[in-house]
Parts: C-alpha cells; structure tokens; sequence
C-alpha cells in the first residue's frame, strides 16, 4: 500500500492505493492553515492516523508515504521552508515528523509537481515525453517535463512560468518584481483586472451581484457573467487569455513541449481563456513548435495531487 496526500490550504485530502496504483479509500479533513504550524501537523497526523485505522491497516504495511506541501521546499533534507498560505509556518522538517510518528518512509515535492505527477501516471499526461503543467489558481504555478525527465533546476525553481515578466513596470509581485504573468493570469489577477475596470466605473452585471462590495468578486463569477454576455466581463476573460497566450508563446519558444495542459480551479473557465490564448499562440509562437503543441486541460481535477503524491511514494518516477 501506499499514502498520497495533497496538504492544501483548506483541505487535507488523503488517498490510500495499492501496488498498481488503485485507489482503495479517500478521505478528507480540514487543514486550519491560518491556525499555525502545531495545530495543522496535529491534523495531518490525526488524519493520517484515521485513514489507517477505517482501514484496519497497520503501519507496516504501508510501504511509503508521498506528500504534496504548498510553497518553497528543502527536499534534500525534507523540510519545508515556507508557504504563504499558512500562518507560522517555516522550516518545518516534515519529513522527519511523519517518520517518527509513523515509522513509514515519506517523500515530499511541491504542491503542483505532484499534481504534474498525478497527470502524467493517471491523467491528460500519460506516455509524454515532453509536457508543461500549468495550475491556476489562486497564483499561478507550473512544472516542466523534458525528455522524459521532470526538471528542478539548481534551486529547484525551474519553469516559474508564473514570473515570466509580462511588463516592464506592472503590477507588484510577491517575488520582488512586477508585471509577472501570475499577477494577470491567476484568479487573484483576473478579478484584480475586473475590479480595475468596474472602479474606473464601467458598467456591468457584477454590480448588480455584489453591490460595493467588490471585495466578494471571484473568478467564478466573472466566468458567470462572461455566459450571461456582460461585456466587462466579456473583456476581462478576453484580456486575461490574451496576456496567457504571449505568456504561452514564451513558453512554447523555450521549451518545445508537445503538450501544455491547464490544471487547477480555474481551468474551469475552459474555452473563455484558451480560445483567446490559442489565437495569440497562432499568430506569434513558432510555427513548427505551435503546430506539434496542444493546449489541454487537465483531466484529474483536484485528485491529482494526491493520485501525484501516491505515484513519487511508489517510485513511478525514481
Ligand atoms: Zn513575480
């Protein structure tokens, strides 16, 4: 047996899974990541502990415990440095916690590789050689898989798609720059647009859903009006796809990648992004490399970490 677990901001999903990678059981308990560093590890354990027991298994007989962890991770020594969603969370040697609670050998890689993972053992990914996973969500985050190999880079930082620079001087980013690709093409940017617009006083169905209280604005619900044929929001998704699509030429230029496929809560928005992002594509990538490119979404949804996490703690990828 072994235990995939993706440790999201909300939710810490678990899934337990056989030698050929069958999912026997999931389960799901909440993270509190606003509630510090103890109270979130007690709630790992405590959820790792129940998926055992329902399953009346002892912790001999998980061969290995694969886990997906938001943010920036020390994975020579299994440490996790530090992730912006969670409150007091730094340097936490996670690793070495789970190994003593559990005596169960643990790996560990970041949120969206296990995702990427999880695509390429069960999903939209399968058989590739050479692929990008892109997540949008709240940011946006990405892995690059070349020649068969998923690559890290020497701090293991490769293919930040997510701080592409977009704009000499545009919005402010995390990462001490500005006009990064994920302060556009994000969920966060994405209703950072819409908001510019609607407080230059451009007029939309928006309004009328949440009055001046523009601080409920979510991607979704742009996604809601672009249907009902609300020309801000018409614009906003035509925008954000547009500024994805150079974002993506870029990437198709660098890396030749037969595949780019769109994961996280916001590929839901589907073809209102891609179809702007594939006509820039068409019009500016290299034509040899654009026409061996797909432009897919991801297939697993918000199982893909943990399926991810299950498949590097069964050395699929070793
Ligand atoms: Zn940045």
């Amino acid at each position: 047996m072994y235990l995939g677990i993706d440790l999201g901001g909300t939710a810490i999903k678990l899934g337990l899974f056989d030698q050929e990678l069958v999912c026997i059981d999931k389960q799901t308990a909440a993270t509190n990541s606003l509630a510090g560093a103890a109270i979130v590890l007690k709630n790992l354990v405590t959820a790792i502990k129940k998926i055992l027991q329902d399953n009346q298994l002892t912790t001999n007989q998980v061969k290995r415990i694969g886990l997906g962890v938001p943010g920036l991770l020390d994975l020579q020594n299994g440490i996790s440095l530090f992730s912006p969603n969670f409150t007091d969370w730094e340097n936490i040697p996670i690793i070495a916690i789970l190994e003593k609670e559990f005596a169960i050998p643990t790996v560990i890689d970041n949120d969206v590789r296990m995702n990427l993972f999880g695509e390429w053992t069960l999903g939209a990914a399968q058989e590739l050689s050479d692929f990008v996973f892109i997540t949008l969500g709240t940011g946006l985050g990405a892995g690059v898989v070349i020649n068969h190999q998923l690559l890290y880079g020497a701090t293991n930082s490769f293919g930040e798609i997510g701080h592409l620079n977009m704009y000499r001087e545009g919005r402010p980013c995390a990462c001490g720059s500005s006009g990064c690709l994920g302060r556009y093409v994000s969920a966060r940017g994405m209703v950072k647009t819409a908001a510019d617009y609607l407080a230059e006083g451009q007029p939309s169905i928006l309004r009328d859903w949440l009055g001046e209280d523009w601080q409920q604005l979510t991607a979704k619900m742009i996604s809601k009006g672009f249907d009902q044929e609300d020309a801000l929001c018409q614009k906003v998704l035509q925008e954000t796809g547009e500024i994805f699509g150079f974002g993506l030429v870029n990437v198709i230029n660098l890396y030749n990648p037969k595949k780019i496929l769109i994961g996280g809560g916001m590929a839901k928005a589907g073809e209102r992004l891609l179809a702007p992002a594939r006509r820039v594509i068409q019009q500016h990538a290299l034509k040899i490399s654009a026409a061996a490119c797909q432009l897919e979404l991801a297939v697993l949804g918000s199982a893909a970490g943990m399926i991810g996490a299950a498949s590097v703690a069964a050395k699929k990828f070793a």
